[in-house]
C-alpha cells in the first residue's frame, strides 16, 4: 500500500516537450476530430466518430468503416471505408437514427462488402468543417463540407467509363427515386434504434452538377438497370458517369425529418448556389466564431490541441431537430406523435451524463443555444407528457435518475430567461412525483422513495442506491428553482426535505453509501468494489460522493474534514480491484478504471467525475490542484486514443474545458464554481453579454501546478469558489502558481464552497 502511495504522488507522465504557443487565431485548425475514434466494445478511448458538421447542426457526416447498423461507424484501426454516412448518432451504445450513405466507386460494386476501399490516414484530412480521403481501390478522392442541415460533396474521379455513385438508403424500410432530368436523387430511410417512432422518416435530396450516363436501383440483392424508383426494405440508387482523369463531380445534399419538400428547402436555404469553397469557408468561420469564445495562451501544442478538440466535442449534442419552414416558422417532427409541430426540438443527449458539466458549460459560454434547448424541453413535455432523460430522440429507456431537473434548474439559476419556465416547473414536479411509462422517465420507485426516503435494495428495482442519491440531488435542484421562481414554502419545502434523503443510505460501518432494504437494514453482503447492483456503472467508492448539493453534510457523516480528505485520498490509493458479477463480465468502464493507474478513480465514467474537486470542502484545495492537473495530463491526449472512456456527448470534454479554466460546476443549480487551478498561462473567455473573463497564471507550468495565491479584480481572494454572477459582470482572475502547495489557503470552513445544510438560510 505504501509503495502505491509513493508511486501515485510522484508526478506522472509530463506533457510532451514544451512547445509553447502564442495567441491562437484559428482555433478550428487545432481540433483533431479523430480524438477518441480508436475505440472498440471492450475498451473505449472516447467512442467518438470524426463528426463533420457545424455546432449543434441537425446533420452530421462521418466516413463509415463499419457495416450498416454497426454503432462503431468509424474506427481508427480500420483499413477500409465503405461509405460516407449522414448520421445523428449520439453514441455507439444508442446507435443511429436518420442515416444513409454515399459512396463513389469504379465498376458496379453494389454489395457493401464489395463496395469498400482501402484508405490511409496519411491520405485523409479530418477537420470539423472539411473532410477528405483518397479511396485507393478506385482512385477517387471524396471531400465533404457541411452546413446545419445540408452538405456539399466533391468527388475527384479518374478516367473511367464506369464511374458510379451509390446512394444507399439502408434497410428497415427505405425509398429512393432518381430524377435524371433534374440530375437529382431523392429518398428517405426509416431506420432508427430508439424504441418505436411513429411516422419517422429521414428525407433526403441530392443535387448533382453532371448529367447521369446511367441509372439504376438495387434492393440489397439485385441490380435493376434503368429502374429509377424503389421502395422496399433496403434500397439504393446508383448513378453512372463517364469521367476524365481528375474530373470533379459535385453533389449538394440536404435532409429533413419533415418532408421531401422541406429537405429541398433546407438545401436551397443553406447551400443554394454556393460552390464548395464558399460552404467550406462559412463552416470554418462558424467554428472559429464558436471556438474563439475561449482563447487560450501559453500552453503546449498538445494542451492547445486537446483543449480545442474537447471544445469541438462539447458543441454537437443535443443537436437541432427543428427546421424552418416556407413561412419562416420554426417547426419540428415530433418523436412523440409523429406530427409536424411548432417550435424547437433537440435530441441526442443523456442527462445522466450531461447534467454534470456539459449543460453548465453551455450556460456559461453558450446560453443562447441552451435557451433554445430549454424551449425544446417544453415541447418534449407538451407532446410526450414527460421530460426526456435520454433522448435519441424522444424517450429512451436507459440509465437512471431524474436529472432533467438539474438541466432545467441550472439554466434558470444561471440567468437564462425568455422562455416558459412555468411549464417547465410543472414538468419537473410531474417528473419528480410520478413513475413514468418507462423506467427512465419520471422516477422509478417513487412511492418507496417518498414513503421511506430511499428506493429499497430488495424490491426488484435495479440500481436503487444510485436512484436514491440522484433523486435527492434532483429534489434539491427543484427546490432551488422553486425558490428562484418565488414559489410558496408549502409547495417547495417537501423537495428541500427530500434532498436530505442521501443520509438514509450512509453506512457508518463502511463509511460509504450502501443499498438499504425495505425493512431498514443495509444490503448484505456488501462489497464497495461491486459495480452495478445498487449503483449504476460504478461502485460504492464512485457513488458515495453523489451528494452534489451538500458536501458539508457528507463531511459530517464521514466524521469530519480530516476523515473526509482521507477517504478522498483512498480512492486513488486503493488498487483497482473490482467485482463485475452484476454484469457477468468486465464492462468497458471497469476496464478503463483498471488500466488507468489511478486506483479506484474512474474518470472514464461519469459518477465520480466531480470528486477531485471535493478536497475544497475538506480544507485541502491543493490536493484538488494536484489531481486536476494529473488527470488532465494523463487522461486526455489529442490523439485517436485520447479519451479514457466514453466521451459521452460533451460531458467528459466539458470536464476538461472547465478544469483548464481553473474551476468546475460541482453543484449545478447553484451560482458557484469550485476552484481548481488553470492549465494555461492565460485564458480569455468572451461571454455572450459582451463581458470578458480573463484568467491569468503567468508563472504556470506543469511543476508549478499549485495555487499560492489569487486575486479577483485585483483584490486578494481567499475562497475556494467563484460565483457565476460575478463572472457575468466580467472578471480578472490572477493566479500566482507555485511548485509547493500553500496549505494555509482555502483551509478554513468560511472559504469552502456551497453546501445546502450550512448555506441554506
Ligand atoms: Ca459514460
Amino acid at each position: 500500500m505504501k509503495k502505491t502511495l509513493l508511486a501515485i504522488f510522484t508526478f506522472g507522465v509530463s506533457t510532451t516537450m514544451a512547445q509553447f504557443t502564442d495567441k491562437i487565431t484559428d482555433p478550428v485548425e487545432w481540433v483533431n476530430p479523430l480524438m477518441g475514434t480508436d475505440s472498440k466494445h471492450e475498451l473505449s478511448t472516447g467512442n467518438t466518430y470524426p463528426a463533420i458538421g457545424v455546432p449543434w447542426g441537425m446533420n452530421l457526416w462521418s466516413p463509415q468503416t463499419g457495416k450498416m447498423g454497426d454503432g462503431w461507424m468509424y474506427t481508427y484501426t480500420a483499413n477500409k471505408i465503405r461509405g460516407f454516412k449522414q448520421t445523428h448518432q449520439p453514441s455507439p451504445w444508442m446507435n443511429d437514427y436518420g442515416q444513409f450513405s454515399i459512396m463513389p466507386v469504379n465498376g458496379l460494386k453494389l454489395n457493401p462488402d464489395a463496395r469498400e476501399s482501402w484508405f490511409s490516414h496519411k491520405a485523409e484530412v479530418s477537420k470539423p468543417y472539411y473532410y477528405s480521403v483518397y479511396l485507393a481501390d478506385y482512385n477517387i478522392t471524396t471531400e465533404i463540407t457541411p452546413s446545419e442541415r445540408a452538405a456539399q460533396f466533391r468527388f475527384t474521379f479518374g478516367k473511367s467509363d464506369s464511374s458510379y455513385i451509390i446512394i444507399d438508403a439502408f434497410d428497415k424500410g427505405s425509398f429512393v427515386k432518381i430524377i435524371p432530368s433534374e440530375r437529382k436523387v431523392v429518398g428517405y430511410n426509416t431506420r432508427h434504434s430508439s424504441g418505436k417512432l411513429e411516422n419517422f422518416k429521414n428525407y433526403f435530396v441530392i443535387q448533382f452538377d453532371k448529367a447521369f450516363a446511367s441509372t439504376g436501383v438495387w434492393d440489397g440483392k439485385a441490380y435493376m438497370e434503368g429502374t429509377n424508383e424503389l421502395q422496399t426494405n433496403h434500397t439504393a440508387a446508383i448513378i453512372g458517369f463517364k469521367t476524365n482523369a481528375g474530373e470533379k463531380i459535385n453533389a449538394k445534399v440536404a435532409s429533413s425529418f419533415i418532408s421531401a419538400e422541406q429537405a429541398q428547402l433546407n438545401l436551397s436555404r443553406e447551400i443554394g448556389e454556393e460552390d464548395f469553397a464558399q460552404t467550406q469557408n462559412k463552416a470554418k468561420a462558424v467554428w472559429n466564431k464558436n471556438l474563439g469564445k475561449i482563447n487560450v495562451e501559453g500552453g503546449t501544442t498538445d494542451q492547445v490541441r486537446t483543449f480545442y478538440s474537447c471544445m469541438y466535442r462539447a458543441l454537437f449534442f443535443p443537436n437541432k431537430m427543428y427546421e424552418i419552414n416556407g413561412q419562416n416558422e420554426i417547426v419540428h417532427w415530433s418523436p412523440y406523435n409523429g406530427k409536424i409541430m411548432p417550435g424547437y426540438m433537440f435530441a441526442g443527449t443523456g442527462f445522466w451524463d450531461t447534467f454534470r458539466a456539459l449543460y453548465p458549460f453551455l450556460n456559461l459560454v453558450f446560453p443562447a443555444i441552451n435557451k433554445e434547448m430549454q424551449q425544446g424541453l417544453i415541447n418534449d413535455y407538451k407532446e410526450g407528457g414527460w421530460l426526456p432523460e435520454w433522448s435519441s430522440p424522444g424517450y429512451s429507456d436507459v440509465m437512471v435518475g431524474n436529472n432533467s431537473a438539474s438541466v432545467v434548474a441550472d439554466a434558470y439559476i444561471k440567468g437564462i430567461r425568455g422562455y416558459d419556465i412555468e411549464t417547465l416547473w410543472k414538468a419537473l414536479k410531474h417528473g419528480a412525483d410520478n413513475e413514468g411509462p418507462i423506467t427512465a422517465v419520471g422516477r422509478k420507485g417513487v412511492a418507496y422513495y417518498n414513503r421511506l426516503g430511499y428506493v429499497p435494495y430488495d424490491v426488484k428495482i435495479r440500481e436503487n442506491a444510485a436512484r436514491t442519491l440522484e433523486y435527492a440531488y434532483d429534489d434539491f435542484t427543484i427546490y432551488q428553482l422553486g425558490k428562484a421562481l418565488g414559489k410558496p414554502k408549502a409547495e417547495i419545502e417537501i423537495y428541500a426535505r427530500r434532498s436530505m434523503n442521501y443520509k438514509n443510505l450512509f453506512d457508518k460501518e463502511s463509511g460509504l453509501m450502501r443499498g438499504k432494504n425495505e425493512d431498514g437494514t443495509f444490503q448484505s453482503p456488501f462489497s464497495p468494489y461491486k459495480w452495478g447492483d445498487a449503483f449504476t456503472e460504478g461502485n460504492s467508492w464512485h457513488y458515495s460522493w453523489s451528494v452534489f448539493h451538500d458536501m458539508a453534510g457528507l463531511v459530517s457523516l464521514m466524521g469530519g474534514t480530516e476523515k473526509f480528505v482521507n477517504k478522498l485520498d483512498s480512492v486513488f490509493i486503493l488498487p483497482p480491484v473490482f467485482d463485475d458479477s452484476y454484469y457477468g463480465g468486465v464492462i468497458h468502464e471497469i476496464r478503463e478504471m483498471q488500466i488507468a493507474n489511478m486506483g479506484q478513480y474512474a474518470h472514464g465514467n461519469q459518477p465520480i467525475q466531480h470528486m477531485i474537486y471535493l478536497y475544497n470542502y475538506g480544507g485541502a484545495p491543493w490536493k484538488t490542484q494536484y489531481w486536476v492537473r494529473e488527470n488532465m495530463n494523463r487522461m486526455y491526449k489529442p490523439t485517436p486514443d485520447g479519451y479514457c472512456g466514453d466521451e459521452d456527448n460533451g460531458q467528459t470534454s466539458a470536464w476538461y474545458l472547465f478544469s483548464a479554466m481553473g474551476f468546475y460546476p460541482v453543484t449545478p443549480a447553484v451560482d458557484q464554481y469550485v476552484l481548481g487551478a488553470p492549465l494555461f498561462k492565460k485564458i480569455t473567455l468572451s461571454l455572450d453579454n459582451g463581458k470578458k473573463v480573463i484568467i491569468n497564471a503567468n508563472n504556470n507550468s506543469d511543476k508549478r501546478r499549485y495555487v499560492q495565491s489569487m486575486t479577483l479584480d485585483g483584490k486578494l481572494y481567499s475562497k475556494n469558489w467563484i460565483s457565476h454572477g460575478g463572472l457575468q459582470k466580467g472578471a480578472v482572475l490572477d493566479f500566482k502558481m507555485s511548485s509547493t502547495p500553500n496549505k494555509e489557503r482555502g483551509n478554513k470552513a468560511v472559504d469552502f464552497p456551497y453546501s445546502f445544510s450550512t448555506d441554506n438560510k
